[in-house]
């Protein structure tokens, strides 16, 4: 059961810097064994595999996060509520066309469930994409088409719209993992000529790092839109990966049936607490832009020296050409304790990095120009 012990307001109020003097703090018995620290999956590795933020939360997001220790004990209901309000103010929407998720994983999962299936439609995704959404959709029964990018490394828009019929066409801009755009105009243009049947899941996960002008948000574009829906998280730029919080931006209708399909409550406190609070921290995104940007530059100046060239990326990763199969440089980076991105089929001999911190990236060239000398 929910229960509702607190007005939201006074929970606002609790969550917000500053405010922790007024918390009654319970009384906490006294650990006698050294609490359990979880540890990296293997220590000393350099990890480039995950497109993950190497800098973490804010310091604003951390502070929110102790804040909200005392209230663990209570359903999240209200700091839904402080997060949702948020989201929809800064995206220039109303409350009720937002949904939160367990990560924008769970977005994707409720979206392949709401839209595809054997009565709902297809799948139209791009080859290669970030294919979770791929494994939900098949898990509905739902049939999966996939059309590969163009020469450019764009969606293959013409191709992904004829071979839709109701259903669900998944555009992933920027697109992971070849850090590549859907240039604005033609994505604009695609939306506006779609059937209204047939929805649009545009998946911005990588929106912070993308700076290109031939780059824009669609989230502006829902209001004409009944079909499309938007996806944003907290794990990249924001550094929430292991909290798991992402959401979604459609009109009402749309988040009324997604809303039908999802777990209540699935988002926990700790992740609400932080995500609020890094909304507030504007320099969580222009210091990790920036970070992001001269470490990107330092690699591909080093992968240029080396002749390896770039898909010109627009995230926080870049999938460069090793011109050779890159399974076996997969496996003797990780001999190097560099984990880097696993193969994808549809170009075997790219890899796909992450850009971590400036001293990572230096482990990384170092290995790699090893390897690739062996
Ligand atoms: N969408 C894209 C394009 C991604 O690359 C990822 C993760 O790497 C996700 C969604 C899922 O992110 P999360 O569930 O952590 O929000």
């Amino acid at each position: 059961m929910n229960t509702h012990s607190i007005s939201r307001r006074r929970f606002a109020h609790l969550l917000g810097i500053g405010a922790t003097a007024a918390i009654i703090r319970p009384r906490f018995t006294i650990a006698t064994e050294a609490p359990t620290v979880p540890q990296p999956a293997k220590p000393g590795v350099v990890r480039l595999s995950a497109n993950e933020n190497p800098y973490g939360p804010s310091a604003r997001g951390h502070e929110a996060m102790k804040n909200a220790h005392p209230m663990c004990n209570r359903y999240p209901d209200e700091a839904n509520d402080v997060l949702i309000d948020k989201i929809a103010k800064i995206n220039n929407v109303t409350r009720d066309q937002i949904v939160l998720g367990d990560g924008s994983s769970e977005i994707l999962k409720l979206c392949a469930e709401t839209f595809t299936g054997p009565t709902q439609g297809k799948l139209i995704a791009a080859d290669p994409t970030f294919e979770a959404i791929l494994e939900y959709s098949k898990a509905c029964g739902g049939e999966v088409v996939k059309v590969p990018l163009t020469s450019s490394f764009g969606h293959d828009l013409e191709k992904m719209g004829a071979a839709a019929q109701k259903g669900l066409i998944y555009i992933c801009n920027p697109n992971n993992p070849t850090a590549s755009i859907t240039p604005k105009n033609d994505l604009r243009e695609f939306i506006g000529e779609t059937s209204p049947e047939t929805m649009i899941l545009v998946d911005e996960a990588y929106f912070h790092y993308a700076d290109s002008p031939d780059y824009e948000s669609v989230i502006p574009l829902v209001k004409d839109h009944p079909n499309l829906i938007v996806a944003r998280t907290f794990s990249k730029i924001y550094g929430m990966a292991g909290l798991r919080c992402g959401y979604c931006v459609a009109q009402p209708e749309t988040i009324k049936k997604m809303h039908g399909f999802q777990m209540w409550d699935s988002v926990n406190i700790m992740a609400l607490a932080a995500a609020s609070a890094s909304l507030d921290d504007e320099a969580q995104v222009t210091n990790g832009r920036k970070m992001n940007s001269e470490a990107k530059n330092y690699t591909l100046s080093e992968l240029e020296k080396m002749g390896h060239k770039s898909i010109p990326s627009q995230a926080n990763f870049i999938m460069f050409d090793c011109k050779k199969p890159v399974v076996p440089i997969i496996k003797a980076m990780k001999d190097k304790n560099v984990a880097v991105g696993r193969l994808f089929p549809a170009y075997p001999n790219y890899m796909r990095l992450t850009i971590g911190k400036h001293a990572e990236m230096e482990a990384f060239v170092s290995a790699f120009k090893q390897v690739m000398a062996a």
